[in-house]
């Protein structure tokens, strides 16, 4: 695939935001993080379906910022749908190798976040594409604790 197409893609999601929502019904974990380099606030809102193992059976986002940090977040509440925690956590981690220009071992399974693999050239913008990966780690780490909601803020070394 070319950079024209995953810049598409990108933009796609940005003018075109799948799951973008400022409330879930009976969301279990609301968390907050913002990347204050970029100026980019993400809200992520998750609902867990009990079971074994738990599933995500809903994620939502909400927040202000740039194109990237706000398309990243919509390509990936479609990437996590419907997996369990465990495989979730497991896709932001090939995510966030994928930002860190490490080989991508679940490339398909990031559907349109392979799209970002782009980014990784660009440090200044791999926190905006990380943002919504981070939160949804965030979220679950949250929720297996079993707390409900709280504030992060990724200062430089964070990610
Ligand atoms: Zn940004």
């Amino acid at each position: 695939m070319t950079e024209d197409l995953y810049h598409d893609i990108i933009l796609d999601h940005y003018r075109a935001p799948r799951n973008r929502a400022s409330d879930l019904d009976g969301a279990h974990v609301h968390v907050h993080h913002n990347n204050p380099l970029c100026g980019d606030e993400l809200d992520l809102r998750l609902r867990v379906a009990p079971g074994e193992p738990a599933k995500i059976d809903a994620v939502v986002y909400d927040g202000e910022g740039c194109s990237i940090s706000m398309a990243s977040a919509s390509a990936m509440t479609e990437a996590v749908a419907g997996r369990d925690l465990d495989d979730a956590e497991d896709l932001a981690a090939s995510f966030r190798a994928m930002m860190h220009g490490e080989a991508v071992d679940r490339s398909d399974d990031l559907l349109d976040g392979i799209a970002f693999s782009g980014v990784a050239k660009f440090p200044v913008r791999v926190k905006c594409a990380l943002l919504g990966w981070m939160a949804l780690r965030d979220a679950i780490a949250t929720f297996e604790q079993g707390e409900e909601s709280h504030r992060v803020t990724h200062e430089e070394p964070s990610l």
